[in-house]
């Protein structure tokens, strides 16, 4: 099936073909057709299965086309509520990315963060708002927000809302929904509490399910290597150097993080181009270009600038950092593999990283096949956090910089800092899982794990 099946409009089909995409994964084939009807679905699927545009295509054409009911102010006619701030911020970079050209405004929501420029662009009109529940309820009781034009709501990855504790939250959100509208949820798991929520928010819904992401990477080879952070660099070009692979794609975290990997890399004589978004983009495309051109087999790039890159074939994904949200480890490795070709992926974890790990294996459900190589985990002991410096001066509605915040006191006890093990070893799964601090759980007074809320989606607030 082609997109010019799916009775899109030219804008959106124009702004897909720019993004890349050929064809619509099962998840958009199956949604968008009833999204576009009207009819509230029921999508039962996870992130990485093209999920978002499933939802923001359909959602954008409805609103393009139709009239607003409110026509004489610019008012919230979609609302998206996302759990988490990464989730939020991607799927309005997808809203705008798709939109483009369309006379519509997106605004996103989220919590951590000053209120001001949030504020500012609901103030400004926003059609489509995504926002995570705890800012957008704070923001709705100091007035900012009305839901009372509501034509569609969507409600993404309810699973994990629910599983982070913002069910009441989220119940609060939907009373302030009027009760003509069209509603969507998805999520990758129906826990009976989803089907409860399902059945209180939709009507005569759809049912629409996909497979779950995972199984579209179960065919790359994965494996991963303990490593201390001092020595990724060492294990990078050791890998490049013995395997050969044609193309590989390099993860780092940071933008600074891409940068030293390609000076590394060159220094090991060996040919790399990365992309981030502080660079240019002239320098990302030309970048690009040498990459998919062969003039040098390695690209190195952090998840914001590698989404949206259609590399084809990929040879080997390197995670060598740890992604912070599990779903972009399936993002990351579903580039290589592609289109029935062999693909491999190799992550590097630190004792830092045993939490992103564990995240990652819960997530496909399965453990990493463990690799050795020379440069064995050492550092058994996670790095102490740094106290955060007092953020920069930012600026006001008005465009002068806003007071500095008081920076908070220094912390009274001396910081830890790393140590070394007295004998270099390997620490075995256990011990690595059970010693760090930094796992993903930690122990609760009654000895079980208990689960950490989402920092960022709770109080507190940035916009873009
Ligand atoms: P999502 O599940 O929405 O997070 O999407 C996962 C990734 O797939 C994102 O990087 C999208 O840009 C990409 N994507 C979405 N739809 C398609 C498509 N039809 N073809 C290729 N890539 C897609």
């Amino acid at each position: 099936m082609t997109f010019d099946e799916l009775n899109l409009m030219p804008r959106l089909l124009e702004n897909v073909r720019k993004a890349g995409y050929t064809e619509p994964t099962p998840i958009q084939q199956a949604a968008i057709p009833l999204v576009l009807e009207g009819r509230d679905v029921l999508g039962c699927a996870q992130t990485g299965t093209g999920k978002t545009a499933s939802f923001a295509l359909p959602v954008l054409q409805r609103l393009a086309e139709q009239r607003s009911r409110r026509p004489e102010a610019r008012v919230i006619r979609a609302l998206v509520l996302s759990p988490t701030r990464e989730l939020a911020l991607q799927t309005y970079e997808n809203f705008e990315l798709y939109g483009k050209g369309l006379p519509l405004q997106s605004a996103v929501i989220f919590g951590g963060v000053g209120q001001g420029s949030q504020a500012e662009a609901l103030h400004r009109g926003a059609d489509i708002v995504i926002a995570c529940p705890g800012r957008l309820l704070d923001l709705m009781g100091q007035g900012l927000v009305r839901l009372d034009w509501v034509e569609v709501f969507v409600l993404d990855e309810a699973d994990r809302m629910l599983d982070m504790g913002f069910i009441h939250d989220v119940r609060r959100v939907v009373r302030a929904l009027p009760e003509r509208r069209q509603t969507l949820l998805f999520s990758a798991t129906m826990p009976g509490e989803v089907e409860k929520l399902a059945l209180d928010l939709l009507t005569d819904p759809a049912d629409v399910k996909v497979d779950p992401v995972t199984s579209t990477v179960e065919a790359i080879d994965q494996c991963l290597y303990y490593v201390d952070k001092s020595n990724k660099k060492r294990l990078l070009a050791h890998l490049l150097q013995e395997g050969k692979p044609e193309t590989t794609l390099v993860f780092s975290r940071t933008r600074h993080g891409v940068d030293r990997i390609v000076r590394e890399l060159k220094k090991a004589g060996i040919e790399a181009a990365g992309i981030h978004g502080d660079k240019s983009q002239n320098a990302r495309q030309t970048a690009l270009k040498r990459f998919r051109d062969g003039d040098c087999g390695v690209l190195v790039a952090t998840d914001i600038a590698a989404r949206g890159i259609d590399v084809e074939g990929l040879s080997l994904v390197v995670n060598y950092d740890m992604p912070m949200e599990p779903e972009a480890y399936i993002h990351r490795i579903g580039r290589t593999g592609r289109a029935g070709r062999e693909g491999k992926a190799v992550s590097f974890c630190c004792i830092d990283e045993v939490k992103q790990l564990n995240q990652v294996e819960k997530l496909i459900g399965r453990r990493l096949r463990e690799e050795k190589s020379d440069w064995p985990m050492e550092v058994t002991t996670p790095s102490e956090k740094k106290p955060r410096e007092p953020r920069p001066a930012r600026v006001s509605a008005s465009g002068e910089a806003a007071p500095r915040r008081k920076a908070s006191p220094a912390p009274q006890a001396p910081a830890k800092t790393a140590q070394r093990a007295p004998a270099p070893r390997t620490p075995g799964r256990q011990d690595v899982r059970r010693g760090s601090g930094s796992g993903s759980r930690r122990p609760s007074p009654l000895g079980r794990p208990v689960r950490r809320r989402n920092p960022g989606a709770g109080k507190g607030g940035r916009t873009r």
